[in-house]
């Protein structure tokens, strides 16, 4: 193979191809050759070994690329090398893309791309190995204070809000870290243990970094355990409902309750919703799970009205990956007409995910919903990138206030002038608000001035289980605070 540059300078790849021949008495009398320009052949080959190694959105190494490097340079030093994988997935990627749209999404991932490019230095190496996720392989660090360090600095440069078109994306990252040859001496080994990290910084609240530890491995052990046991626990029926009541702040009376889902083992340990429900949701069960939940509430629901107490209404949440199942609106209308439940006494609880998401979809089926005479409300409401048109195009009954605004209030000016701008805009809108996670006398006044419908939080009641949750009711429809923390309203 003979690398050379023709005339008119570009490089050429030529193939030289030589036989002799001999003169009568069989002597070598001379050779033959022929050059054949394989430049385009050679060219093509690269092109395809680019392309399979390497990521067409940011034109950064893939996982293949990333391992095939890991492999070349990065794992073969010197006895005393040690170098860092960092991690890092996008903390709200999701919610920009299914809001805004992929071309917004794709924008981003180029400018975060190019953003981490320019705070590695050349000998590092940074690959995209998912749709939101990249891995920076930093070489020759000292020991874990240095890989902290730059994932500190990457967590700085995302937690500032980045410009694409006109949006203004708060999408922040999580880091996890492994260190070579500490926690593996194999790439693969290495970038999984890393990603157990990541997953542990984002249980712990997101925009933070994790170093690995072996006590990881164990976790993501329990979370595979964990997986199967759900499956038994469901059709075992340990999955059971708990109610907390909601207040009418203009009568002080229960207008209903909403259902949360609580999960029992046979030993009576309890595993929490924000864990199972998540696993659920990425597993697919939360299909059974929720309707068997709808099931619980509607029955239950028609129970107590059948014991008196009128007009109670009860709210279940619903997950987006329930709404992208064909039957919802059979499932729900099966389930109210087995259990007698009158349609205008259920809630659906959607998130601002499911209203941003799938829009023609969605829509059809929440106005199926609307039209069967089922209220629908948006959970969470504040954390995601639900649009003004939306709120008031969709057949909408109500909004809750997430509780991260209502925690800090009356501390934080910031959360207090959301949760007063939230109220102001639901009732112009002809929308009931409800504040969720109301614990203190202090939130409940702030809300009552600005004129909230509703409240829900643990100053009336916890979740209760049903049977405590009857004896309430059976105490009369008015809850009071306890004395002891500010009267009652
Ligand atoms: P969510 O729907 O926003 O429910 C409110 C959560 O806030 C509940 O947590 C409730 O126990 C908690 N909470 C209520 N008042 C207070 C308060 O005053 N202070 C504090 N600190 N917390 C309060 P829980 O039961 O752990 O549920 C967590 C989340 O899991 C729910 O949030 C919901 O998104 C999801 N979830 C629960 N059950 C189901 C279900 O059946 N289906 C689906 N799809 N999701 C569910
Ligand atoms: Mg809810
Ligand atoms: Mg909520």
């Amino acid at each position: 193979m003979i690398d050379m540059r023709d005339a008119a300078g570009e490089d050429r790849v030529l193939v030289l191809y030589k036989s002799y021949f001999r003169d009568r008495t069989g002597q070598r009398a001379g050779e033959v050759g022929t050059f054949l320009d394989v430049s385009e052949l050679k060219r093509k080959e690269a092109q395809i070994v680019h392309q399979a190694t390497h990521d067409e959105l940011t034109g950064l190494p893939n996982r293949m690329g990333l391992r095939q490097r890991m492999e070349d340079h990065a794992l073969r030093g010197g006895p005393d090398a040690r170098l860092a994988v960092l991690y890092l997935d996008m903390d709200n990627f999701k919610t920009v893309n299914d809001s805004l749209g992929h071309m917004v999404g794709d924008i981003y991932l180029q400018q975060a791309a190019e953003q981490m490019r320019q705070m590695v230095r050349p000998q590092d190496t940074l690959a995209r190995v998912g749709g939101d996720e990249f891995v920076v392989v930093l070489q020759d660090v000292q020991d874990e204070r240095d890989a902290a360090q730059v994932a500190e600095r990457l967590l700085a440069r995302f937690t500032d809000p980045v410009r694409v078109q006109e949006h203004e994306l708060f999408v922040g990252t999580s880091v996890g870290i492994a260190l070579f040859p500490d926690d593996g001496d194999d790439p693969d080994t290495l970038v999984r243990n890393a990603d157990i990290a990541m997953s542990r910084a984002k249980e712990h609240g997101k925009r933070r970094y994790h170093l690995f530890t072996p006590a990881m491995n164990e976790r993501a052990m329990r979370r595979l355990l964990l997986e199967g046991d759900l499956h038994r626990a469901l059709a075992a029926g340990d999955i059971t409902a708990h109610y907390q009541p909601r207040v009418d702040l203009n009568t002080g009376l229960i207008t209903g309750m909403e259902a949360l889902a609580r999960w029992t083992r046979a030993d009576g340990t309890q595993e929490h919703p924000a864990e199972f429900i998540p696993l659920a949701e990425a597993t697919g069960l939360i299909v059974p799970l929720g309707e068997h939940m709808l099931r619980l509430a509607c029955a239950r629901t028609r129970a107590l009205l059948d014991a008196g107490h009128a007009d109670l209404h009860v709210a279940v949440n619903l997950s987006v990956h329930q709404f992208r199942h064909p039957n919802l609106v059979g499932m729900v209308a099966d389930v109210l007409a087995a259990t007698g439940l009158p349609p205008s006494l259920l809630e659906l609880e959607i998130t601002e995910s499911t209203i941003v998401t799938d829009t023609d979809h969605t829509i059809r089926k929440l106005n199926q919903l609307a039209e069967m005479g089922i209220a629908l409300s948006v959970d969470d409401f504040g954390t995601g990138y639900s649009s003004l048109y939306q709120l008031k195009n969709l057949p909408l009954t109500s909004l809750k206030i997430d509780r991260s605004f209502i925690s800090d209030i009356p501390d934080d000016p910031n959360d207090a002038a959301i949760a007063a701008t939230i109220i102001t805009m639901a009732d112009r809108l002809g929308l009931r608000v409800v504040a969720e996670g109301v614990e203190t006398p202090e939130q409940l006044n702030f809300l009552l001035l600005e004129g909230c419908h509703e409240v829900q939080g643990f100053l009336f009641s916890r979740p209760l289980p049903p049977d405590d949750f009857t004896a309430l009711l059976a105490r009369g429809r008015r809850l009071t605070v306890p004395r002891d923390e500010g009267g009652g309203i």
